[in-house]
C-alpha cells in the first residue's frame, strides 16, 4: 500500500524547537538587552561557566564559531610553522581550513569504511617528523577512537585537539569528547545538536595556559584592555547568542536522548547492509547526523524527496578531492573517502521528529529496496 505524508519529514525543525522554548528564549534576549552587556559580561560567563561543566573540563573559551575555535586552538600549541597537521579526509572544509590559515600543512588521512570516521591504521602510516599535530573529527556525533589516538600521541609526541563541531554530548566511557585531547573545539552553528541564533563556538581544555593563550588571541591579544603582548583578532561570543545557549543548554541531555531513541528505530528497522557499524559498547554517539550508505544512494535520496522526506548528505565529495585541495596532488588522497562521498545520506534526525515519524522513513526506504515488511 503506497504510504502517504499529510507533511514532510523535516531534517531539521529550528521553528518547531523555538516554539517549544518561546518564552525563556524571549526572556533570555530580553534580559541581556536590558543590561546593555553584549560583548563579554555576565552572560557569556554564564554559558562559558556552564559549558565547561557540561563536557568536565577546567576551562570554555567561547569564540565566534567553530572554525575560529579550531584556529584559535590550534595557534595557541606553538607549533613550528609548517608543521604537518593530520586531518581526516571526510569532514566539513574547517577542518582543514584551521591548518593552513594557521600555517600549518595538511596531511588527510583516509577513514574508516565501517564508521567513517578516522582511522587509526592510515593514521599511523601517515605520521613523519614533521607531524606535530592531529584534528580528531568525532563525525555525525560518533566518538573517534580516542584511545588508539592518545597512544599514538603519546608515542610520537602529537598534540591533539579533538573537533567536537557534531558530537556535543558524545562521550566515551561516561567522559565527554573534547576532554581527551589537548583541547577541543564546538560549534554552535544553529543547525548542531546545540545551536545559537547565528554563528557561536567554543574552545574546551583543562590546560591553564593554553586556555590562557586561546583566550589572548580571540581577543586581540590582550591581557588587559590596552595591554596587548601578542596580536591576536576578534573572534569573541556574542552575548546574546551566549543567553540563547545558556536556556538551551538545559534541554541539551533530553534533546541527545531522543535522537538515541529515534537512532534505535532507524538501526532495528533498516535493511542491515544500509547500516555504519553500531557504536562499541562504551560510546555514547551523538546522533549529529544519521548516516546511511548505498550505491543507489542518488536514486534513494530522490525516491525520498518525492515522498515527501529531506535528507542531506555529509559530505558529497571528500575534502582531498575538493578544488581547493588539488594542489596537494595524489599523495593526498584517501580510497575509501573517496569512495564514500558517493554513497552516504543522512536522514532525518532530532528531536523535532516523532517515533511514528522515523518510522515511516523507514518503510519508505525498505519500499525503495524492495524489503517486504
Ligand atoms: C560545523 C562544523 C565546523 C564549523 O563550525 P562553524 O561554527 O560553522 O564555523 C567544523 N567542523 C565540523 C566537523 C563541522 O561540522
Amino acid at each position: 500500500m503506497e504510504i502517504q505524508l499529510e507533511k514532510k519529514i523535516k531534517f531539521l525543525d529550528l521553528k518547531k524547537q523555538y516554539d517549544s522554548l518561546a518564552d525563556e528564549i524571549d526572556d533570555a534576549i530580553r534580559e541581556t538587552i536590558r543590561t546593555s552587556s553584549y560583548v563579554g559580561g555576565p552572560n557569556v560567563k554564564k554559558f562559558e561557566d556552564s559549558f565547561k561543566e557540561f563536557v568536565h573540563t577546567a576551562f570554555c573559551v567561547g569564540v565566534a564559531n567553530g572554525t575560529d575555535a579550531l584556529e584559535i586552538g590550534l595557534r595557541s600549541l606553538n607549533l613550528p610553522m609548517q608543521s604537518e597537521v593530520i586531518v581526516p579526509a571526510n569532514s566539513f572544509i574547517s577542518t582543514s581550513e584551521a591548518v593552513t590559515t594557521s600555517g600549518h600543512n595538511i596531511v588527510f588521512c583516509d577513514i574508516d569504511p565501517q564508521t567513517s570516521n578516522i582511522c587509526v591504521k592510515d593514521l599511523r602510516s601517515k605520521i613523519t617528523n614533521r607531524t606535530k599535530a592531529i584534528i580528531v573529527v568525532h563525525l555525525y556525533g560518533l566518538p573517534a577512537p580516542m584511545h588508539s589516538i592518545l597512544q599514538l600521541a603519546k608515542e610520537f609526541d602529537l598534540r591533539i585537539i579533538e573537533d567536537c563541531a557534531q558530537a556535543h554530548g558524545a562521550m566515551i566511557e561516561g567522559k565527554h569528547v573534547g576532554s581527551f585531547g589537548d583541547l577541543g573545539t564546538f560549534s554552535f552553528y544553529p543547525g548542531k545538536n546545540l545551536g545559537a541564533y547565528g554563528d557561536a563556538g567554543a574552545i574546551v581544555t583543562s590546560n591553564t595556559s593554553i586556555a590562557e593563550k586561546c583566550r589572548r588571541i580571540a581577543n586581540h591579544g590582550r591581557t588587559n584592555k590596552y595591554d596587548h603582548n601578542i596580536e591576536g583578532r576578534n573572534s569573541r561570543l556574542d552575548a546574546l547568542q551566549a543567553s540563547i545557549l545558556s536556556t538551551k543548554l538545559v534541554y541539551l541531555s533530553d534533546w541527545i536522548s531522543k535522537r538515541r531513541a529515534l537512532a534505535d528505530i532507524y538501526r532495528e528497522k533498516l535493511p542491515p547492509k544500509l547500516l555504519l557499524s553500531a557504536p562499541h559498547k562504551d560510546f555514547e554517539h551523538a546522533y549529529h547526523l544519521f548516516v546511511i550508505k548505498t550505491d543507489r544512494r542518488d536514486e534513494l535520496k530522490r525516491f525520498l524527496e518525492r515522498k515527501g522526506v529531506e535528507t542531506g548528505i555529509h559530505y558529497p565529495i571528500a575534502l582531498p578531492d575538493l578544488d581547493a585541495y588539488t594542489h596537494l596532488g595524489k599523495k593526498n588522497s584517501c580510497a575509501h573517502a573517496t569512495q564514500s562521498a558517493g554513497r552516504v545520506l543522512s536522514l532525518p534526525m532530532g528531536e523535532h521528529l516523532s517515533n511514528d515519524e522515523v518510522n515511516a522513513v523507514c518503510e519508505f526506504i525498505n519500499q525503495f529496496f524492495g524489503v517486504k515488511l
